[in-house]
């Protein structure tokens, strides 16, 4: 197998949903997706997924393209340089870096496949072959009573087996607090519940709302402010107990340096197709580990996000090391996706709440290609 690049092609797919769904600063009716494929010159697909706004996306591994076609594929580290170095002065966080995160989890999905060998075995696991899920929804809906069918919804997952999961907040403090309640009462005190604010509240909110829940045992306050304010951070994390998360809106080592030194987060959750891919997740995951935070990846998109978070759940460090030491969870979005799963010829699902990390070639997953081409966005 010729390890040289033909060719590389971005998908953006975008899908109408249901029922639009509301976060505490955004709302959608749409999941799109920038799902990177890199081409080796004997016809071996590669492939990657970007996170964030698809269009942005491909227009930016568009302009990767030059760089890329030609190179050795199995130097995944020295295209990752190229492209950070190339376009380091306008691009040290957010889209570039989002696009070089498609980059690279294609790359490793095509060394995989050349290797013959797991993207986790490659990058020296496993530690783990399968991960215990955390369920991700309790998104609003544009009608009803969210004490009424986020209720409903939570109770779902804890028939399904789920043994954690996270709620929506980030609406105002005595509107979230009666929901929290509602949501722990509802769920029992054996279930492990987190609560995410999407950067919804000032400090002063998050504050008054951390103190207030203490008794309720949350796992963890995820975006309590907004990601480019680490001060507040700092500050939500001396004021009130809960543990503190954060990290999706955050980008590389050097951005994660920033949160990590400054002791701005209890957990940090980069995104593996937002902060560098794996290749740079791997070095966040090794640098937090000697800050003894503990890491728990952001997962939102397709399948192919999914396989390449589950490839680093599968080689995420034990901190701290023991006998019995705390696994890193799976965040398991339940919301509706018309493509997530159909992406792929086999699902990635999980049995009462926990998830197998796949173990084929690469990411271990095969493409659908005809849901490419069905939900893909004319040019
Ligand atoms: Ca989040």
């Amino acid at each position: 197998m010729s390890t040289t690049i033909a060719d590389v092609r971005c998908h953006v797919l975008e899908a109408k949903i249901n029922e639009p769904f509301w976060w505490s600063f955004n709302q959608s009716d749409v999941r799109g997706s920038c799902v990177v494929e890199i081409i080796a010159e004997d016809g071996t697909s590669g492939w990657g997924e970007c996170f964030g706004p698809s269009r942005l996306n491909a227009a930016i591994v568009n302009a990767f393209k030059p760089l890329l076609i030609g190179q050795d594929f199995r130097a995944g580290d020295l295209i990752w340089q190229t492209l950070y170095n190339q376009f380091r002065d306008q691009g040290q966080k957010g889209l570039t870096v989002t696009a070089i995160s498609g980059v690279d989890i294609a790359l490793w999905d095509l060394r995989g496949k050349h290797f013959e060998a797991p993207i986790h075995v490659l990058m020296g696991g496993p530690l783990r072959t399968e991960v215990k899920a955390y369920a991700t929804g309790t998104y609003r809906r544009g009608a009803g009573d969210p004490l009424d069918y986020i209720v409903k919804e939570v109770e779902g997952y804890v028939e399904e087996g789920f043994g954690a999961m996270k709620l929506k907040i980030g609406f105002g403090v005595e509107e979230d607090l009666a929901l929290i309640r509602a949501v722990r009462e509802a769920i029992g005190q054996k279930v492990g519940l987190m609560i995410d604010a999407n950067h919804g509240y000032d400090v002063i909110e998050a504050v008054e709302l951390g103190n207030a829940i203490a008794p309720l045992n949350i796992g963890w306050f995820e975006e309590p402010v907004v990601p480019d304010e680490l001060n507040s951070y700092c500050e939500v994390r001396a004021r009130q107990p809960v543990p503190v998360a954060g990290g999706e809106c955050e980008f590389t080592r050097w951005g994660f340096r920033e949160v990590l030194t400054r002791r701005a987060m209890d957990i940090i959750q980069p995104d593996t197709c937002a902060a560098g891919g794996l290749t740079e997740c791997k070095r966040i995951a090794d640098m937090a580990t000697a800050f003894g935070v503990r890491y728990v990846p952001h997962v939102w998109g397709t399948g192919i996000g999914l396989s390449a978070s589950l490839q680093l759940l599968a080689v995420l460090p034990h901190t701290p090391p023991r006998r019995t030491p705390i696994e890193p969870m799976l965040e398991f979005d339940r919301s509706e996706h018309p493509f997530r799963q159909a992406i792929m010829k086999q699902e990635i699902e999980h049995k009462s709440g926990v998830v197998q990390v796949p173990d084929g070639p690469g990411l271990g997953i095969e493409i659908n290609r005809d849901v490419l081409t069905e939900f893909a966005v004319a040019d």
